[in-house]
């Protein structure tokens, strides 16, 4: 069976590497939604633990729930209020009407819309929601922002934290007058990398932890997933016969060609046949990709797809997040 290997040593040197940048490890919120980025939320919350990491992230509530057992604090982004929450963890206000519904005594932290104008509250909502917060016994924890472009070498990211800065000023004066003890945070990977001084803030990594520079910058990091494959079956093909749908790849010489157990069906992005798409190996993939398989020279019991998941974002000209978030649950995940 297919499999994904998580590189424990390269794993817990990306948090060195994040920790040493930032000053300390227990500024640091390790954002592990969606599977932690495909990785498995339960094998990175594990490793996340043991590396001395009290505060996550996550989508959903069910996701907290998942990982609950190894984190001081979860953070949950998306949740939408029902008014049944889980009090064990912390909720975003994504809309000032959030704070509405949520359960009496829910913990908050109120998202800034600082100019990505996804979601988050602007400067004039504050008091309101401070107001309606104290009214309800929802406690106001922390606020943050999210960075429209912190991947991108431009001066916005300048622009958004200078609009937080003035938001953090207001919203301290309001955590005063409430008696509340607020944690700030901003920056995501790219910012991590960015920043020269985090102030009194969390940072939230998300694909810097799994090995992701986003710049060629001062932080050295390591792939931590790869991806298997398993042999189905193998066989010649002779000159002239080709292989798969469509018959995208014919060959020119007999050669052994092997099928191995990885297609679209298992969340990898769909090889057309058309363009050279490389293995781990150099080996190329050979006609178009199958819903549970692909076929490539025969190179054994096993084959690595990839151990950087760029190869593959270059390939189909998307991102590293894109290739990894996809893959299947189902698919076994295991620390080495
Ligand atoms: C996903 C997400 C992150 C993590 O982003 P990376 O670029 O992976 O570090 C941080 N903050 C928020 C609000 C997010 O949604």
């Amino acid at each position: 069976m297919s499999e994904i290997l998580i590189n424990r040593a390269a794993y817990l040197h990306n948090l060195t590497q994040i920790s040493n940048k930032v000053g300390s490890k227990d500024r640091i919120i390790v954002i592990l939604k969606d599977n932690a980025y495909g990785h498995g939320a339960l094998q990175i919350a594990k490793l996340a633990s043991e590396f001395g990491i009290k505060f996550a992230c996550v989508r959903t509530m069910s996701e907290a729930q998942e990982i609950a057992e190894f984190f001081k604090n979860i953070l949950i982004l998306s949740h939408i209020p029902t008014g049944d929450e889980d009090l064990r963890f912390i909720y975003t206000i994504n809309d000032i009407s959030n704070l509405s519904v949520l359960k009496s005594g829910c913990k908050v932290h109120l998202g800034i819309d600082t100019l990505m104008h996804r979601n988050g509250l602007g400067e004039d909502e504050l008091e309101s929601a401070f107001e309606i917060a104290s009214q309800r016994n929802i406690e106001i924890c922390g606020a943050f922002t999210h960075f429209r472009s912190s991947d991108e070498t431009s001066a916005e990211y300048f622009v958004q934290r200078e609009n937080f800065a003035k938001a953090k000023a207001k919203i301290k004066a309001l955590g005063a007058k409430f008696g509340l003890n607020l944690t700030f945070h901003s920056n995501n990977s790219a910012g991590i990398e960015r920043a020269t001084d985090f102030d009194d803030e969390f940072v939230r990594a998300g694909i810097a932890q799994h090995g992701y520079e986003q710049f060629n910058s001062s932080l050295s990091l390591k792939p931590v997933m790869s991806l298997w494959a398993d042999l189905v079956s193998k066989r010649v093909l002779k000159a002239g016969q080709s292989v798969g749908y469509g018959a995208k790849f014919t060959a020119k010489e007999d050669i052994q060609i092997a099928t191995y157990d990885l297609g679209y069906g298992d969340g990898l992005l769909r090889y057309a046949g058309i363009g050279e798409l490389k293995l781990a190996n150099g080996n190329l993939l050979l006609g178009k990709m199958s819903m549970d398989s692909f076929s490539t020279k025969y190179a054994g019991d096993r084959v690595c797809v990839f151990d950087d998941a760029r190869v593959w974002a270059e390939f189909f000209g998307t991102i590293s997040y894109d290739v990894l978030v996809k893959l299947s649950p189902i698919i076994k995940r295991t620390i080495v």
